[in-house]
């Protein structure tokens, strides 16, 4: 019978169709190279922000130690002047050590925001190079995900022709048969029998049924698993 040759055939056909839409989704779905790419932005981007955050913190404190060096100079002119009182030079001495001490500290908290900032330059290119080369990486991926889907799209393509000429060869009732068994059989609804076994369910097949079966003259389910019995010759 040279429909159950036609659907044995078909079957094939859906099954390998089936892993090709399979590998398709695959495809699709983006390489792990795409989340390290992503995860290097974010570390870089992070660096980079802390990094102009201390930059700008440091740009403020230069200015507040100018702006005390700009109050000791005025006060160092007014102080040698020889224009003020005893009580007026005291006061003016008192502040201008207040400011050199306040002068001191400011400028030891930027020599340590300055060596912070040395440190977290490195880091921000680091995570720079890091970043391009996970891109790198991630777009050859891509590019090589993109030549593997069309070659599965082709294929499919292909699969799906073969199939429509098989489809239309054989007979509606018995397609339907088969489209039936193959969703509840997990896409095999015709196997083989070999040495006396259902190729589904393994069952042994009794001696009147299997030459009924090799005389492929008939339309033969398995009375177990109910799949379509097919003798190769
Ligand atoms: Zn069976």
């Amino acid at each position: 019978m040279e429909e159950l040759d036609l659907l044995f055939q078909l079957q094939c056909l859906d099954l390998t169709l089936e892993a090709n839409e399979k590998k398709l989704r695959e495809i699709n779905s983006p390489p792990p190279s795409a989340k390290i790419a992503s995860e290097k932005l974010s570390e870089f981007q992070s660096k980079e922000k802390e990094f102009k955050e201390l930059k700008r913190e440091i740009k403020d404190r230069e200015l507040e130690i100018e702006s005390i060096s700009q109050k000791v100079k005025k006060l160092k002119t007014e102080l040698y002047s020889g224009k003020s009182g005893v009580k007026e030079l005291m006061d003016k001495q008192a502040e201008l050590e207040a400011l050199a001490k306040n002068q001191k500290k400011m400028e030891d908290i930027l020599l340590e925001l300055l060596e912070k900032a040395e440190v977290l330059e490195i880091e921000t290119q680091k995570a720079k190079q890091e970043l391009d080369l996970a891109e790198k990486e991630r777009d050859a991926d891509l590019i090589l995900k993109a030549k593997e889907k069309e070659e599965v799209e082709r294929e499919i393509e292909k699969l799906k022709g073969e199939r429509e000429e098989k489809v239309r060869l054989l007979p509606s009732d018995l397609l339907n048969t088969y489209e039936r068994l193959r969703r509840t059989m997990m896409g095999k609804a015709v196997v083989e029998v070999k040495k006396d076994k259902c190729g589904g369910c393994q069952i042994q097949i009794a001696n009147r049924k299997l030459s009924e079966i090799k005389k492929r003259n008939s339309i033969i389910t398995c009375e177990n698993c109910g799949r379509i019995l097919y003798w190769k010759e």
